[in-house]
């Protein structure tokens, strides 16, 4: 039987890949190894009910003696903290589902390859902060990585039986997210409510905002970037507001490989999954006469900062990705609590990659885990303080 475990079980790429997993027969067709969340217990804790994991693991050690009273009888092994979920990712597993949100989820994905596991990678950030160390480690330990976000899966699927150095471009679909038909006047007063409300797809909350933002999409152009290999002149982003096309590959002769289906996550987790065989899927199928048409339209460089600070942060590379994405998550945690305005998130990630700008490091060397850790540390520190300034600008 096939050893799985699920890293972020309790979000909302977790819940689905456990829907998956459910609907393929569960623990009559899994051995599940380990399942973690942060801090919803009860849920954590029925899951590991009906899959019966070795171990149950949360990030939060408060939530422990209720994790345990839970598991109470089944058999199930329980423990808590990020040490904890460090150890979970080296017991033995054929397939790890990486789906922990933010800077967290790199260690455990880095322990997963360690020990050879092929892991399905929802969690971008690892890749934007530590893209070069992730793919080494997966070298150096024969370990396989398979793409989950919905464009890099779509990505991935374009260019099976195609040689990649034929890939001309690589054309990344963008919805646009919640704001995108706002006046550009107004959206520096847009609040979290406002910016939550995504048209097409259902995600987790700090996804959602980045989607509004193209913070979103400034980490997956990175993401490509690092996954795929190509040059950043090769990497394009398109509005498309239907979501339907995933992303496209164009080829020297001019072909273009699009990859087309309904917006839901069960596609890329299941295509990770079911690797490297197509199995069905519970999606919705397209139908294309009641879809009628598709649009396009070129994302606006003023509206949508962040595509312009990803840019930068591939021209740079070293540890730059690991501060854009610490200061990304700091002006998001202040623009959730109601002290940042929308637009001044990406104020506070340019500036803190322009004060910590001599830090990066050469462009192509392998950085540690250390050193990715301490620039993540030193980025947080910055943007925190750049925030602080900005915040209370706004609230005059
Ligand atoms: P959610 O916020 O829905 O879930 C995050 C998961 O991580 C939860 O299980 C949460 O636990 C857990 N978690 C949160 N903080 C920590 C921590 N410090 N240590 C350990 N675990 C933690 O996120 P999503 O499912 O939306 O996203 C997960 C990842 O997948 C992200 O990297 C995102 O960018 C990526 N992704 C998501 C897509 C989507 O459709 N949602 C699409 C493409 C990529 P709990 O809830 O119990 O607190
Ligand atoms: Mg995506």
């Amino acid at each position: 039987m096939r050893r799985i475990s699920i890293f972020g079980a309790t979000g909302s790429v977790g819940e689905q890949t456990v829907d998956l997993i459910q609907r393929a027969g569960g623990r009559e067709a899994f051995q599940l190894v380990a399942l973690t969340g942060g801090q919803n217990v009860a849920r954590l804790a029925d899951m590991a009910r009906e899959l019966r994991p070795e171990i149950a693991v949360c990030a939060d050690p408060a939530g422990l003696p209720a994790l345990r009273e839970r598991l109470v009888g089944t058999g199930v092994a329980v423990a808590a903290g990020p040490e904890a979920i460090a150890e979970a990712a080296d017991r033995p597993a054929d397939w790890v589902m990486s789906a922990i949100v933010g800077a967290a989820g790199l260690v455990p994905g880095l322990r997963a390859l360690a020990q050879g596991a092929t892991l399905a990678l929802a969690n971008k950030e690892s890749l934007v902060t530590a893209g070069p160390l992730l793919m080494a480690t997966a070298a150096r330990h024969g370990a396989r990585i398979l793409p989950v976000d919905s464009e890099h899966s779509a990505i991935f699927q374009a260019l099976v039986g195609e040689d990649i150095t034929t890939v001309e471009r690589i054309i990344l679909t963008a919805s646009g997210g919640a704001l995108r038909d706002w006046p550009m006047e107004r959206l520096a007063k847009a609040t979290v409510k406002d910016a939550l409300a995504h048209p097409n797809w259902a995600m987790g909350q700090r996804i959602t905002i980045d989607s509004a933002s193209m913070f979103n999409k400034a980490l997956e152009v990175i993401e490509t970037r690092e996954f795929f290999g190509v040059l950043p002149d090769q990497i394009e982003v398109i509005l498309h507001p239907e979501s339907l096309i995933h992303s496209m590959v164009g080829y020297c002769d001019g072909a273009i490989m699009a990859h087309l289906g309904a917006p839901d996550m069960r596609h890329s987790i299941g295509y990770a999954l079911n690797w490297p065989r197509r199995e069905a899927l519970p999606v919705a199928r397209l139908d294309f006469a009641a879809i009628g048409s598709l649009t396009f339209r070129a994302p606006d460089p003023a509206r949508y900062p962040a595509l312009g600070l990803a840019r930068e942060v591939m021209a740079r590379r070293g540890l730059a990705g690991a501060a854009f994405n610490a200061a990304k998550d700091v002006a998001l945690d202040w623009f959730l609590a109601g002290k940042l305005g929308f637009m001044a998130m990406a104020e506070v990630v340019a500036e803190t990659l322009s004060v910590l700008d001599r830090d990066f490091g050469p462009e192509n060397v392998i950085m540690s885990l250390a050193d990715v850790l301490a620039m993540d540390q030193a980025a947080r520190l910055r943007a925190a303080e750049i925030a602080a300034r900005l915040g209370e600008r706004g609230q005059r």
